[in-house]
């Protein structure tokens, strides 16, 4: 049987700033930080997820806020636009809360959606789209009405310096399918509802630079522990070569890097957020993994700490 994802599982991001961070994805966005963790490889840094209300698979973006992180370069080998999308008729909203916020934004069309697109204040490239598909978010915060609200991501454009290859790996391992081709990109659909149109660059793209207001993968979905096992070997047979099975707490994970030069995962959707602390209460207390907890307090002294507010745009 083929494999096929339903498209993107999580973003993994750096930035500089934790708050700024958390009032760009909480405050602005209207986002629910969902999990406050550390980076279990450096546990001076926070790992911050941020989501929809059960911070559910295609909605998921992380960060990794590091003051000393140096500033990255958006470029080939890395996702360049990260795409949220809204429910119909609420550009009208987003333009005016983000003008109030001062952060200014541009519009454009690509395969015949229009696009506000903008940075988070590390440099970030986002957009929203407006898409009848997908649910409706559950969440209401710092001024976003749920029928306004982020539903999640509408999916992402990758910039590869080898486009035909990223392409045939999309179709041809990943599940997705071509949809079109128009000026500087081809779009590929994925089988889900949220996080499933994916726009690749034609032409090919040169390097970009890790670091702060860079994308550092992009996961997409597998359903479950066993589908995820045959993802691996599926993987591994079509040439790639994947990690073994990583334990990340809130999902399984595998990575590879593809031959645009962009770093992917196969997370699984089991066992999500809810795991380690109550659905109602995600996101409050910092979570760390059974075997730092008796460095707890050291942990947290290290962290500089972080509020979760709103801030009400006019809109
Ligand atoms: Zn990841």
């Amino acid at each position: 049987m083929t494999q096929q994802t339903a498209g993107i599982h999580h973003i993994t991001a750096f930035v500089r700033h934790a708050q700024a961070n958390v009032d760009f994805y909480a405050g602005v966005l209207g986002l629910r930080m969902v999990k406050k963790t550390i980076n279990f490889d450096a546990p001076e840094v926070y790992h911050l997820y941020f989501g929809d209300e059960h911070g559910s698979p295609a909605t998921i973006i992380t960060f990794f806020p590091w003051e000393h992180s140096r500033q990255g370069r958006i470029g080939g080998g890395q996702v360049g636009v990260t795409t949220y999308v809204v429910p119909p008729n609420s550009f009208e909203f987003w333009r005016a809360r983000l003008t109030s916020l001062e952060i200014s934004y541009e519009e454009s069309t690509r395969f015949g959606e229009q696009y506000i697109g903008f940075s988070d204040r590390d440099g970030l490239r986002l957009e929203l789209v407006e898409r009848e598909e997908g649910p409706e978010s559950t969440w209401s915060y710092s001024g976003v009405p749920t029928d306004k609200a982020i539903k999640g991501f509408g999916g992402a454009i990758l910039l590869s310096t080898a486009p035909a290859k990223t392409a045939r790996l999309l179709q041809d391992v990943m599940g997705l399918e071509h949809v079109a081709t128009e000026g500087a990109y081809s779009r590929f659909r994925a089988t889900g509802s949220l996080g499933n149109l994916i726009d690749v660059n034609v032409e090919p793209v040169a390097a970009g630079a890790g670091g702060a207001g860079t994308v550092h993968h992009i996961a997409w979905r597998a359903k479950d522990y066993a589908d995820h096992e045959v993802w691996r070997t599926h993987v591994e047979s079509s040439g790639y070569h994947p990690t073994p099975i990583i334990d990340r707490q809130y999902f399984n994970a595998i990575y590879f890097r593809e031959e645009g030069g962009i770093l992917f995962e196969i997370a699984t959707d089991p066992p999500g957020f809810a795991r380690d602390e109550e659905a109602e209460h995600l996101g409050e207390k910092l979570m760390l993994p059974e075997w730092f907890e008796p460095k707890r307090a050291e942990i947290e002294s290290n962290l500089p700490p972080i509020v979760v507010r709103e801030l009400k745009g006019e809109a």
